[in-house]
């Protein structure tokens, strides 16, 4: 079997986690497989279009690396992939069915079937179109400004198979005469997936939980088409940090964008969202795309709906800042440096992005990270009378200690071997905790709240430099 997978969002302008687990995972199944892997467009709700929101969709998937080998933008044999382009192969599809007597219009106005549902509930019945089907419907054309609908014949429980939810029923009470094509002539997603399908030969469903409740209706009208059913794979949902309901904007969760613009790397996004609900069995936490594609097993991904947990998406970014390759790191974070950082050059940021590689959580990091490398930083005093370990000293220790290691690190050659044994001296000498004695020398030279560790700090400064601002901090101590 060749695979054919697909990624068929609709642009609603948002892109959020579980959109691009919905394309990680055709993408892997495509790829172990040497298959194909389809970008499609489902843009026939009219009511939910964004303008702008292909645009963004296809941005963030090239952003996270997932390529796709057919699609909207670069065609491809089955060509246009995009649902509004296509409204001549749904109507050629719906007229097979009112053919086979299998589909018809239906008359009722949007009121009268809301008039018909709303006298079912007052019976405690579950509404069904199906039983208020009309007898003698109007003969539907495209154009006619009627919805379409498709007519169940079988009236029976379905039994399926789904490759992450195992063997699954639909009864009988979930097939409804369904609306195929809208008055407003658009086909609904519950027709018009199924055409496509079938006409790209996709081999994969690959979707969220939400649609199973449907699966009586789809493979009703796949029956009716005589169209052997695709493989289903039907993805947990994502949950909310607190695990007991699925996860929505107002739990805090981001849009994809939103995390890319806080510094956030694709490699982390894509590793986080493959190990919601999924794990390659060993403890193994990190993994490259190249590795999912490796490793990744429809067989080991839970059924249950996966926690949302944001500090493990914060752990796995630094993980893979620490992990990148230098280049690669400096080329992501050119639109994160600060207003010094952005005046320097190449070769001084890359210098700098190297000393603070190990510490950065996010690229959003980087100016307060690098700021006080490219340019003299403002004394403030505060950081040290409040800073808890300094504190303890007081002023004239605090001054003493400056003057101190100004002294013994004048006389050294600078580089960081040289750096670290000169600190170790110091604190024999000078008796103080390491925690006394490097954070005041940190904060005197970078009034930032982190910073390399300190020989690194002080060699990428550079002697002179380190040395003024040690003088200048020990200058304000003494005359405060
Ligand atoms: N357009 C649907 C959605 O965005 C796609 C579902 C599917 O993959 O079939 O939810």
């Amino acid at each position: 079997m060749k695979v054919r997978t697909r990624f068929a969002p609709s642009p609603t302008g948002y892109v959020h986690i579980g959109n691009i687990r919905s394309a990680l995972f055709p993408y892997l199944l495509a790829k172990q497989n040497k298959g194909t892997f389809v970008l499609r467009i489902e843009d026939t709700d009219q009511n939910r279009f964004v303008a702008d929101a292909e645009e963004v969709l296809l941005d963030t998937l090239k952003w996270l690396g997932l390529s796709w080998d057919e699609g909207v933008d670069i065609g491809g044999p089955f060509a246009p992939y995009r649902q509004t382009e296509r409204r001549d192969h749904y109507i050629k599809w719906a007229e097979k069915l009112i053919k086979k007597g299998m589909a018809y219009a239906d008359p009722y106005t949007p009121a009268e079937v809301d008039q018909l549902r709303a006298d079912a509930q007052a019976k405690k019945q579950a509404f069904l179109y199906r039983n208020y089907r009309p007898e003698n419907p109007p003969k539907w054309a495209p154009g006619c400004g009627k919805p379409l609908r498709f007519k169940q014949t079988k009236i029976e429980r379905k039994y399926y198979h789904d490759k992450i939810m195992g063997d699954l029923e639909a009864g009988a009470e979930t097939l409804d005469d369904f609306v195929l094509i809208k008055a407003d002539g658009l086909p609904t997603y519950n027709f018009a997936h199924i055409v496509d399908d079938s006409e790209m030969e996709c081999t994969h469903v690959t979707r969220g939980v939400e649609y199973l409740s449907s699966m009586g209706n789809y493979l009703a009208l796949y029956d009716a088409f005589g169209l052997k059913p695709p493989i289903f794979v039907h993805m947990p949902h994502v949950m909310a940090p607190a695990g007991n309901k699925k996860l929505g904007k107002r739990d805090g969760a981001k849009s994809v964008q939103e995390y890319r613009n806080e510094g956030f790397l694709p490699e982390a996004m894509l590793n986080f969202l493959v190990m919601l609900g999924w794990n390659d069995g060993t403890t193994t936490d990190i993994f490259s795309l190249d590795d999912m594609v490796d490793k990744f097993e429809l067989s080991r991904v839970q059924r249950a709906g996966a926690r949302f947990d944001e500090k493990r998406l914060l752990w796995l970014n630094g993980q893979w800042i620490r992990r990148l390759d230098i280049a690669k790191l400096f080329d992501y974070a050119k639109d994160f440096w600060g207003e010094n950082g952005k005046k320097s050059t190449d070769e001084r940021r890359m210098e700098v992005l190297e000393a603070v590689q190990e510490r950065l959580k996010t690229l959003g990091d980087i100016p307060a990270l690098t700021e006080y490398f490219f340019a003299r930083p403002e004394i403030d005093l505060a950081m040290i009378t409040e800073n808890k370990f300094i504190s303890k000293l007081t002023r004239d220790e605090q001054v003493n200690l400056l003057e101190v290691a100004i002294l013994k690190l004048e006389a050294i050659d600078w580089n960081t071997d040289a750096l670290q044994e000169a600190l170790n001296e110091l604190l024999t000498e000078t008796a103080r905790k390491p925690a006394e004695l490097f954070s005041l020398l940190r904060i005197a030279v970078s009034f930032a709240p982190f910073s390399p560790e300190l020989p690194r700090t002080f060699a990428v400064l550079g002697k002179d430099e380190s040395i003024a601002r040690l003088k200048a901090t020990m200058d304000a101590l003494a005359k405060a």
